[in-house]
């Protein structure tokens, strides 16, 4: 047996964790058929766990492949992946305190990834951990002009990851934005606020000038706030496996 088949198996909770993460995703309208969401190998933190290549809302246990940080399919058994694991790789390895990061194109917010007199900022309590500010990555300063705005090796992850910094979201400039955090729970909560907060700083701009909230709220906020993490989640999984199930049934009839 080769080295890298020595790692314990994964806990079969996490797997079933990333399937739900994947589904809520899709019922919350952050992923749609693009986009995705990992987490990290519990046993050994130089690997992470992600989707084979297909729409969130139809991952079962079956679709779900274990990755090396470079983004080198273990047991892939020649499925095709997705072409941005890159970004997942690159952030773990950048990022020891990241347990799960969710990579997605949700609407409201990819605005802000195009109009930098505009930061996308924590104005609603439910976002704090936005801050004051979010960083933009700008592809064309490390991929130069005419790139497809994917990130489709280890090198422009690693210039994402950079980017990113120790934030908890970077926005990419006219394609979406890369969420992460300690844990799958917070990184699928952060990944739909950040979502409504864009979708509520829209509209309050249209208003008139807005009153963001400050570094230290944000800071609080996130603090409080994100210890109840695992109630949005509880109420998200039930919606979206009654969701999920109904296409997993559409899908077999077909
Ligand atoms: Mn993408």
């Amino acid at each position: 047996m080769g080295a890298e088949n020595a790692t314990a198996a994964v806990d079969p909770q996490l797997i079933s964790d990333l399937i739900s993460a994947n589904h809520i995703l899709y019922d919350q309208g952050v992923l749609d058929a693009f986009g995705h969401v990992s987490v990290r190998h519990d046993k050994d933190p130089q690997r992470f766990l992600l989707a084979r290549n297909m729409a969130p809302a139809l991952v079962t246990a079956a679709d779900i492949v274990e990755f090396q940080l470079d983004g080198t399919a273990i047991n892939g058994a020649g499925r095709a992946v997705y072409l941005e694991r890159f970004i997942h790789g690159e952030i773990y390895r950048a990022r020891a305190d990241v347990m799960a990061v969710v990579h997605s194109h949700s609407p409201a917010v990819v605005p802000f990834s195009a109009v930098q007199t505009s930061p996308l900022r924590a104005l609603c309590h439910m976002a704090g951990f936005l801050g004051t500010s979010t960083p933009i990555y700008e592809i064309r300063d490390f991929a130069g002009d005419g790139s497809d705005l994917l990130i489709t090796d280890n090198r422009l992850g690693a210039s994402l990851a950079q980017v990113l910094g120790q934030r908890s979201v970077v926005l990419m400039r006219g394609h979406g934005s890369t969420a992460v955090a300690d844990s799958l729970v917070t990184a699928v909560y952060r990944a739909v606020y950040t979502e409504i907060n864009a979708r509520i700083q829209t509209d309050a701009l249209r208003l008139g000038p807005v009153n963001f909230m400050s570094e230290a709220e944000g800071r609080s906020t996130a603090q409080t706030i994100e210890g109840q993490g695992k109630r949005a989640w509880d109420l998200w999984k039930k919606t979206a496996e009654l969701r999920c199930a109904e296409l997993a049934a559409a899908q077999t009839a077909v």
